[in-house]
């Protein structure tokens, strides 16, 4: 381009641009090819063959030339069938939850209005809040991650927040807050906000707020396919009250959830037992990975309900003279054997010296672990 095209687009962006939008950063992912992939919280399994071919077959049969049908009914039922979605209780579809995140940002966006929820979490809630004009209120965890539940009732009661987002088990700490004090705090907000309770890691944890959506007129429960084994779909749901769910359901793009999209998931859920299968294998293999890394020297890992543990690397001879933490030289180390976890070290001082490192199958795992042992032995 040439330097007055450049100048040219320069002004236009200051011209229009929002200031937020400027000062943000894209969403930045690294190029993981040839990569054992640990980071994303993807689940390691393909489909099984046969289902493969099912899929197939179906995907042959749709009608690439129509737009969807926004209604979703089919898929909408199959899900509350399939996920425990209560008598009574509608659902929303998200392109991913990370559209449905937008979509509570966008409607709730009044003037002046705040989103809350404890950090670290989930990064999206502060940024979809960024992006629609609200401001955002992060509420630290205590030491041990868990939820200081006064904090945040101070914090709900001094900022009255719109939303108010729980995320059961927590990203990126992999911790199932108490029950009880959830239960505090949806309470304590009551009329004043909607608390959503991001339930993207339900296969792991087990435990759910979806059968108690009567008990709390102000919660909506959300959910993704993603962590699930679907994360290439993109799909997420919400339920709540019916009233409220009508509101974000005008907010909604009426075609978000392709043909595509709508075809594989009806497909793979009438085999939704394969993927409680690899969730199950997935589980125990969270308690074997959390044991081994445990008991290598300088490492010590956070209980996770999740399909993913929160490790801390700490040396205890120092930093042996580098510049770079002890959890970044072992990140960089196993990054140089091709195998990629996420560093989270920065992203809150809560998670310093803390890698990220998704569950994967027995074989990956031990890749993993070998590789750390031999990295921690110093060779
Ligand atoms: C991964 C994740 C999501 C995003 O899910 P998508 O459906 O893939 O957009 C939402 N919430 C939490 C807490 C997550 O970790």
């Amino acid at each position: 381009m040439s330097t007055s095209n450049s100048q040219l687009v320069a002004k236009l962006i200051q011209n229009t641009i929002r200031d937020e939008v400027q000062a943000l950063s894209a969403y930045h992912v690294p190029d993981a090819s040839g990569y054992l992939k640990l980071d994303a919280m993807e689940n390691p399994y393909r489909l099984p063959p046969e289902l493969q071919q099912s899929l197939a077959q179906r995907l042959t049969q749709i009608d690439l030339n129509r737009y969807p049908v926004p209604s979703y009914s089919a898929l909408k039922a199959a899900l509350s069938h399939h996920y425990g979605v209560p008598q009574g209780y509608p659902l929303v579809l998200g392109n991913g939850s990370d559209e449905l995140i937008t979509l509570l940002s966008v409607a709730c966006a009044k003037p002046g209005a705040k989103v809350l929820a404890p950090v670290p979490s989930f990064v999206m809630y502060a940024m979809s809040a960024k992006l629609a004009g609200l401001d955002f209120v992060g509420v630290p965890l205590n030491t041990d991650l868990s939820l200081d539940t006064p904090a945040m009732l101070d914090a709900i009661a001094a900022h009255q927040p719109a939303i108010t987002y729980l995320a059961y088990p927590n990203n990126p700490t992999g911790t199932k807050f108490s029950e009880d004090e959830m239960e505090t705090i949806i309470r304590a907000v009551g009329e004043t906000g909607i608390v959503v309770v991001d339930e993207a890691y339900q296969p792991f944890a087990q435990s759910s707020f979806m059968p108690r959506l009567a008990e709390f007129p102000n919660m909506v429960v959300m959910r993704t396919v993603s962590k699930l084994g679907l994360a290439g779909v993109r799909l997420g749901y919400m339920a709540a009250a019916p009233a409220l769910l009508e509101q974000f359901e005008k907010v909604r793009p009426p075609y978000n959830i392709n043909v595509l999209t709508e075809a594989a998931v009806l497909c793979v859920l009438e085999h939704a037992e394969v993927f409680e299968q690899q969730a199950a294998d997935l589980r125990g293999q969270r308690e074997h990975l959390s044991s081994q890394l445990a008991a290598l020297p300088g490492v010590s890992v956070f209980p996770s309900a999740a399909n993913f543990v929160l490790t801390k690397f700490e040396n205890p001879e120092g930093n042996c003279g580098s510049e770079q933490s002890f959890a970044d030289q072992v990140f960089t180390k196993l990054a140089a054997r091709k195998i990629l976890v996420k560093n989270v070290g920065k992203m809150h001082a809560l998670l310093k010296d803390c890698l990220r490192i998704t569950v994967s199958t027995a074989e990956e795992n031990a890749i993993l672990l070998n590789a750390l042992k031999e990295i921690l032995r110093g060779s």
